[in-house]
């Protein structure tokens, strides 16, 4: 597609609401206790459920990201006004584009958002893709302080998978590790993995970040990681993202 047929696309989609919020939960290692949420978004069209995957790339490399994004913030700001009227507090991770990061206003174009929703970013978690930073690293450590500063959470997503991870960390003000699913792959059963992991955790650990392990899916893997000191755990073996009725009714208004 053109780049202006894309643009026509993401509006039709917004305009026809068939974008929506899906929720997937967050557990505390240790208790199990729900701590928080990841919004990913998901499309319906025609009655057909369409995942990310087909979709987000389309609208980055198009540089439209950000309507989308946006949407998702302010699906999500209505959702923690709402929880917070009736005293239930819970964060919510938003996905982060890199396309983000060279938009100066950024931040502005955020706090109106959360202004007008009366949110505070402290309940907001940024999740941010190495690959977005690696782009232009001066930029993405200003664009991340500004965020930092404002006072929202920081989080470096899929950890481990790019080439410069570590030069990431160094550079840029990171409050969440959030380690790719790839490390789980054959994990249990090959020691290099898990010093490959436990050295991770370590590290994030002296560096005051909170780790967050995506993807678990097994009993096994949730021993595991409670042995090795993960905090925060998201994955299959929880539960799969959810509409965010389904997720209100299990999560946020249980009794
Ligand atoms: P991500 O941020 O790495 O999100 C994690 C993906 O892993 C999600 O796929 C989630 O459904 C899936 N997942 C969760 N638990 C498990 C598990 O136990 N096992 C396995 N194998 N997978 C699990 P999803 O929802 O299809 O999203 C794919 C990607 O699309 C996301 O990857 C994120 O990069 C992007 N994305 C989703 N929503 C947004 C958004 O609102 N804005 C932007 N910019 N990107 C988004
Ligand atoms: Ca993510
Ligand atoms: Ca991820």
């Amino acid at each position: 597609m053109e780049s202006f047929d894309i643009q026509k696309d993401l509006e039709n989609g917004l305009k026809n609401k068939e974008f929506q919020v899906y929720l997937q939960p967050k557990f505390d290692c240790r208790t199990e206790k729900m701590v928080g949420a990841e919004a990913l978004v998901r499309r319906v069209t025609n009655g057909i459920l369409v995942m990310p995957d087909s979709f987000i790339s389309f609208y980055e490399q198009a540089g439209i990201i950000t309507y989308l994004d946006n949407f998702v913030l302010e699906e999500v700001c209505k959702l923690l006004q709402k929880w917070q009227e009736s005293g239930k507090y819970c964060y919510v991770s938003v996905n982060e584009s890199a396309k983000h990061l060279s938009n100066k206003n950024h931040g502005i174009e955020v706090m109106k958002i959360l202004n007008h929703y009366k949110v505070s970013p402290h309940f907001i978690e940024l999740e941010v893709t190495e690959s977005a930073i690696i782009h232009d690293m001066e930029l993405a450590k200003k664009a991340e302080e500004r965020m930092h500063e404002l006072g929202f959470i920081i989080s470096m997503d899929d950890f481990g998978v790019g080439y410069s991870s570590f030069s990431v960390l160094k550079n840029i003000p990171i409050d969440v590790l959030k380690i790719d699913k790839i490390f789980l792959e054959g994990l249990l059963n090959k020691r290099r993995f898990q010093i490959i992991l436990e050295s991770i955790i370590d590290m994030a650990h002296k560096l005051r970040m909170i780790t967050v392990m995506e993807g678990v899916e097994n009993k096994e893997e949730v021993e595991y990681l409670k042995e090795i000191g993960c905090d925060v755990l998201q994955g299959y073996y929880f539960d799969k993202p959810l509409p965010v009725q389904e997720f209100e009714k299990k999560y946020i208004y249980h009794s």
